[in-house]
């Protein structure tokens, strides 16, 4: 018999195996994994990189049910983590941290060999299709008929995001069989769908945006950094991280771009005065082209003085201008969609909190904790949603571990 299993090698299933071998050296750990090799979402993270946490952490980075904060003030921080596995992490000016070598091959190779050298057993191959408890112990039972037993279960089998990477919602699904309040799944970490036809003219533009998210005019997040336009796709850091309200609010979720966030309207007013005074017989068409490349300053100008057959700069009047600066700063975009799971690098909903303690156990049943994206909190893009696997996946693992002390064996 087993004593501790855990569903799901990924980054909390890894972390909870290291703590839970490091808390209980003697007890049995084993990882079951559906995949040949364990970590798999790890090598793609951060681009390759790996941002595997962040240095500025608050309750706004986080979103759903589950109080993620109260979990990670009370583990090891990402830096002082990795640190006790050997790897060495520097933070950007953005607080997001990444080990020194650049790679995540780094950060994966420190997990499995702090695993391998406590002794931790793997078993890859091995896709959980069924759970069972009964004469004190689980039963966890593989697609191919394969039975594990344990005395202490830990799932730690991720979301729906990236099904390539091993997590396609399966283990939601056993959960919600077995009487867990499942929060409703929606990409998150995404870019969001719009009507292509408004995107005409931007495929391809990045910029520096503020974006406002409005439901029914009720104002709802901003964020601010480079956006980016595709065929039918707004994208970008500051659009993945508006996209958890697109399982909360659907279609009634408008996005604002403000395209000169560092600039009020008088300000931008009284620039494109500048413009109109130095235009000479410049056209219509050169307006923004000292402000913005000139597809985006054409779709701009365009879209402000669509109704206006005005050729010059020279003949636009001010309220002409102050149409313009208004379109700059509230281009408005109704969302129509999220990009499907294989687009997204994160999971909003899952496990709800009225099903999980403070220490990531079951409030269901006995020994069975769960950690990681299973967990109704979508963390935002910059570094959150992996510190977020870590501190849950360490105190799953330390506590289905000391639960093991002073138990009969
Ligand atoms: C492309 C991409 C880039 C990302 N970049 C970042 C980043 O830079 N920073 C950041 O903070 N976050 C990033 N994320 C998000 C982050 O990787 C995840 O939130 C995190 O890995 C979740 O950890 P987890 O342990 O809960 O799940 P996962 O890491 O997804 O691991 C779950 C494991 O369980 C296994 N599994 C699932 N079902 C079963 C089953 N039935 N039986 C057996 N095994 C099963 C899967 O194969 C998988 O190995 C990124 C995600 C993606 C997709």
């Amino acid at each position: 018999m087993i004593d501790i299993l855990i569903i799901g090698g990924g980054a909390s299933g890894l972390a909870a195996a290291v703590f839970s071998k490091q808390t209980a050296p003697d007890a049995e750990t084993v990882i079951a994994e559906r995949l040949p090799r364990v970590g798999k979402k790890i090598l793609a993270t951060g681009n390759g990189r790996c941002n595997l946490g962040n240095r500025n952490l608050s309750a706004d980075n986080y979103h759903g049910s589950v109080d993620a904060m109260d979990v990670i003030s009370r583990t090891p921080s990402a830096e002082e983590f990795f640190r006790s596995l050997g790897v060495l992490t520097f933070s950007d000016e953005q607080g997001r941290l990444y080990p020194y070598s650049g790679a995540a091959a780094t950060v994966l190779n420190a997990l499995r060999q702090r695993a391998e050298t406590l002794g931790v057993r793997v078993e890859c191959g091995f896709a959980v299709s069924g759970i069972r408890y009964g004469n004190d112990h689980w039963e966890v039972t593989a697609d191919d008929g394969r039975t594990l037993k344990c005395r202490r279960l830990i799932i730690a089998a991720g979301g729906h995001a990236d099904p390539k990477s091993g997590t396609d919602g399966t283990m939601l699904r056993i959960l919600r069989d077995m009487g867990y309040q499942i929060a409703k799944c929606s990409p998150a970490v995404a870019p969001l769908k719009t009507d292509p036809a408004l995107l005409k003219g931007l495929k391809g533009i990045r910029a520096r945006c503020r974006v406002q998210a409005y439901a029914e005019g009720k104002y709802l997040h901003t964020e601010e950094g480079e956006i980016q336009f595709t065929e039918t796709m707004l994208s970008g850091i500051c659009v993945f991280n508006l996209a958890y309200l697109w399982g909360r609010y659907g279609e009634k979720l408008r996005i604002i771009t403000d395209l000169a966030p560092d600039m009020n309207t008088e300000e931008l007013c009284g620039y494109l005065r500048e413009v109109r005074k130095l235009s000479g017989e410049a056209p219509v068409s050169e307006l923004l082209c000292g402000m913005f490349r000139r597809e985006l300053a054409a779709y701009i100008t365009k879209a402000a003085l669509r109704k206006k057959d005005i050729q010059q700069i020279r003949k636009l009047t001010d309220s002409d201008l102050r149409h313009v600066a208004d379109t700059v700063k509230g281009l408005s975009f109704p969302v129509t969609g999220c990009a499907p799971w294989q687009n997204a690098q994160s999971t909003c909903g899952g496990v709800k909190a009225v099903c999980i303690g403070s220490d990531m156990s079951s409030k269901l049943h006995g020994n069975l904790w769960l950690c990681g994206e299973i967990a109704d909190t979508a963390g935002d893009c910059g570094g959150y949603n992996l510190q977020w696997a870590w501190s849950s996946g360490i105190l799953a693992g330390t506590n289905a571990a000391l639960s093991l002390k002073g138990s009969k064996r």
